[in-house]
């Protein structure tokens, strides 16, 4: 089930569970306390599904949903979601939804993947192309910017992109005290001649009196393998998890590699939940998966 080095991380007598079946691919998934369920995306089936922990079963939430992708739970209680085929991140509340921002500067973006909340109220989010490069993941379209970018959308609505020479950034998430933004980068998920990236970038996040920070000393954090670092979280102690295609990759915050969660499908996303937030969920292809855990998400030190 998994390695002895992640005994200090996982309950005891971990085992992992798969809860529900039925996805093409899956992704994006956020635990949604009010209504106690796993919500998650199946982006070729242009839907939305949610496991419900009190009844045990998979239902969709929502169908012609524009190809929706990562999502994060706000402060508030709203799903801040990324939207492959509205090429917009927007904010769902009660089933209504609100596109937040769609355009940087006079261009669209591309197809925001995944998404995370920062403490100041911003909302930081990738912007490759896997959306409008293949017709199963949105609509056929073309890049308009001329990149790939990590953006920051401030709470005052200004759009400022925070990183702009990873070749295909796709999960992100911020270490404890959110100085540190690990940020995947899944360039050789298309690509047939073996090049690309498959490794979890590292930047310092440094703060700036006017409120806007940059970020400075990007360099390669782990390198995953077999397969891709989609989605990641980042426990409460710093250490990060990652998707790919053996399970959840567990790396110290040094970047060393503490052991994996084997999973049976290919790992796309996964999320911190439950009810005291120590259940790991993990998207993988067509299954969602729970195995308990003793730690939390890094933002619980933050979230109320
Ligand atoms: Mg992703």
């Amino acid at each position: 089930m998994a390695t002895s080095a992640l005994a200090d991380i996982l309950a005891p007598g971990a085992q992992l569970e798969r809860l529900a079946t039925g996805a093409t691919w899956g992704e994006g998934p956020a635990w949604i306390p009010d209504s106690r369920t796993l919500r998650f995306s199946d982006i070729p089936g242009n839907r939305i599904l949610q496991w419900s922990a009190d009844t045990g079963e998979l239902t969709v939430y929502q169908d012609d949903v524009e190809f929706s992708n990562g999502r994060i739970l706000a402060p508030d209680g709203s799903v801040i979601q990324c939207s492959h085929g509205r090429r917009a991140i927007e904010r769902e509340r009660d089933g209504a939804l609100e596109t937040l921002v769609d355009r940087f500067g006079d261009h669209r973006l591309n197809s925001p993947n995944d998404v995370t909340v920062h403490s100041d109220g911003s909302i930081w989010f990738t912007d490759p192309p896997y959306g409008i490069l293949q017709a199963h993941e949105g609509h056929l379209g073309t890049p308009e910017y001329g990149g790939n970018f990590v953006f920051r959308l401030a709470p005052n609505g200004t759009l400022t992109a925070v990183i702009t020479d990873m070749e295909e950034p796709n999960g992100l998430a911020f270490s404890p005290d959110e100085r540190t933004l690990y940020v995947t980068d899944t360039s050789a998920a298309l690509r047939t001649d073996g090049t690309g990236h498959h490794h979890i970038m590292k930047f310092d996040v440094v703060a700036h009196p006017d409120g806007q920070p940059t970020l400075t000393g990007g360099h390669v954090f782990a390198e995953i393998s077999p397969g891709l670092a989609d989605g990641i979280r980042v426990d409460e102690d710093g250490r990060v998890f990652s998707s790919s295609a053996s399970g959840v990759q567990v790396f110290s915050p040094d970047g060393e590699l503490l052991g994996v969660i084997e999973v049976p499908e290919k790992v796309g996303n996964l999320t911190f939940g439950g009810e005291k937030g120590t259940d790991l969920f993990i998207v993988a292809t067509t299954s969602l998966y729970r195995i308990p855990t003793r730690v939390r998400d890094a933002s619980s030190r933050w979230r109320s």
